[in-house]
């Protein structure tokens, strides 16, 4: 091992699985077209789009993020929601298997609901990063350590992506009623973002 890196910890632990870029190349160039899109990919280093299981550095990522905030604001709302719900969409094609579909949407929803957070928190690793995902009630969800909550950010509840991302996988697989909104952020000086789902 590179001595420089012996006591780093592993580089997947401050990556973000691709499903966390990928939407917003197409949710960019639908908003912003397509050469817009591509400047905004380049300045933050992703000229390429990541394949499914490639891990991109959370830095890369949250770059993105505050680059989108910055040159598009007001529109950067319907971005960041459109593009958690399309992550949620991949997350749900690549780790729930249709079968597990067709089981979540017939059983009681409050049930269904307790099983997509545990599966959410199986596969936490690829939305949270370095951040640490946590289940404080089966209707509350926490990322603590919240990898995409930059020093650019102070002062305002921001994670519109990852609230998207939620509702839409609950709304999935669980019951079409949810709805979620964030209640408490890192950027508000919390020490973690909380997000209460409803009906
Ligand atoms: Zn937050």
């Amino acid at each position: 091992m590179d001595s420089d890196t012996a006591f780093l910890p592993p580089k997947s632990t401050h990556a973000l699985g691709a499903l966390m870029v990928a939407p917003f190349w197409t949710v960019l160039e639908q908003h912003v077209g397509a050469a817009a899109r591509d400047e905004a990919f380049a300045s933050v280093g992703l000229e390429l789009m990541p394949s499914d299981n490639e891990m991109v550095p959370e830095a890369k990522v949250l770059a993105l993020h505050d680059y989108i905030r910055e040159a598009w604001p007001g529109a950067d709302v319907q971005m960041f929601d459109e593009a958690g719900r399309v992550a949620a969409e991949m997350f749900v094609v690549s780790a729930v298997a249709p079968q597990a579909r067709l089981l979540l949407q017939n059983m009681p929803f409050s049930m269904a609901a307790w099983l997509v957070g545990k599966s959410v928190r199986l596969n936490a690793a690829q939305f949270t990063g370095s951040g640490l995902f946590a289940i404080q009630t089966t209707s509350r969800l926490a990322i603590y350590k919240n990898p995409l909550i930059g020093p650019r950010q102070r002062g305002a509840r921001t994670c519109l992506f990852y609230a998207a991302f939620f509702e839409h996988l609950f709304q999935r697989l669980a019951h079409r009623d949810f709805i979620c909104s964030e209640t408490s952020c890192c950027a508000d000086d919390s020490d973690h973002c909380t997000f209460q789902l409803k009906m």
